[in-house]
């Protein structure tokens, strides 16, 4: 265990900012579980410069030198640092008196100009949970009060010294995307909010109501404007956005209610469930979309009957959807019938 030493990185920095992990668990007490969890989400590595175990030691993330993908819209020019920890009850003393230590150090090395700040200043969020202000004596602007500081900052992990591709020069090359669009962009786009949980339905690099639809609820449940339109703040938040979390009431009556009340977003969301049953479901819906091109029908229908589907609830929702995917082929059958029938002369 050795001492760990802040060097000051080349680029610009001038706020640093205070993470949790929103997690207690002991086998994600580690930065490697971090980064696993990152490299999962597509990204070049974890997020975070520095990651403050419970027994206060830290571990070395992302290179200083690169920007964080951390704090989304607000990654530029900052340093991020992560306790792990989700109870506020559960951070230790030891996890305080590094982040005082290095936080210090930090500060020190840059004149005491640098303002410390905490995740949830800039996003719709809990994190930290922690009193963060109170723990580096901050004033109203963020600058570092006079700290008590009793040990000196220990070390887990090495430096890693390995290239990682710059995330902000891979973010500026990134076309902004809207209905209508079409290419590799609309296809790592697709990819993306599958993967997340957003269902585009079948990946055909085309930027149509579907992706839309996916990308209003995306924006929805982000915090972001939802206009549809993947611009750079959409892109950093399907960076930085873990997989879509789909509450038991959020399944059934409450986005449904909303749905009803004419929340175009709520519709959406709606259509993009119904989407992903019919996903779950072994694929029903998309490999009708393949044979008969029903689903676009389908889909756009469970929209419009968004009242419909509040009234009956959801499964009986989803059973008239499938209803009306059997009255579409029945009827494409019958009339295929009648024109076997006409050719083999049993109608006139
Ligand atoms: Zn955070």
């Amino acid at each position: 265990m050795s001492q760990y030493v802040f060097g000051k990185p080349r680029r610009p920095v001038s706020r640093v900012f205070i993470h949790c992990s929103a997690s207690d668990n002991p086998a994600h007490d580690n930065v490697a579980t971090m980064r696993a969890w990152h490299l999962q989400r597509g990204w070049s590595d974890v997020g975070y410069h520095l990651f403050i175990r419970k027994d206060g030691v830290v571990e070395a993330g992302r290179p200083l030198e690169i920007t964080p993908a951390a704090q989304a819209g607000h990654n530029t020019g900052t340093i991020a640092i992560c306790l792990h920890g989700l109870d506020i009850d559960k951070f230790t003393q030891a996890q305080f008196d590094t982040l005082r230590a290095l936080c210090a150090s930090i500060n020190r090395q840059y004149g005491g100009k640098l303002t410390f700040h905490g995740h949830r200043e800039v996003a719709a969020k809990a994190c930290p949970v922690f009193d963060y202000k109170a723990i580096l004596n901050l004033d109203r602007a963020g600058r570092l009060g006079v700290l008590n500081i009793a040990t000196p900052v220990r070390t887990g992990a090495a430096v890693s010294e390995i290239g990682m591709e710059e995330p902000e020069a891979r973010r500026t090359l990134r076309p902004v995307l809207r209905l209508g669009h079409s290419g590799a962009p609309v296809e790592a786009l697709q990819l993306r909010l599958n993967r997340l949980g957003y269902h585009v339905g079948k990946v055909d690099r085309a930027f149509g109501k579907r992706t839309r639809a996916a990308v209003l609820a995306f924006q929805a449940d982000n915090h972001l404007m939802a206009d549809g339109v993947v611009g750079p703040s959409t892109y950093e938040a399907l960076d930085e956005a873990g997989p879509r979390e789909i509450g038991e009431e959020r399944k059934s009556a409450g986005i449904l209610d909303l749905a009803a009340g004419g929340s175009r977003i709520a519709k959406a969301s709606v259509a993009q469930q119904f989407a992903g049953f019919g996903l779950a479901g072994g694929g029903v819906l998309s490999v009708i979309d393949e044979s008969t091109g029903a689903v676009s029908r389908v889909t756009q229908g469970v929209e419009l009957f968004g009242d419909t589907l509040a009234r009956l609830g959801p499964w009986i929702g989803l059973a008239v959807v499938i209803g009306g995917i059997y009255v579409v082929l029945q009827a494409r059958k019958a009339a295929a019938a009648r024109v076997a029938d006409h050719r083999s002369g049993k109608t006139a």
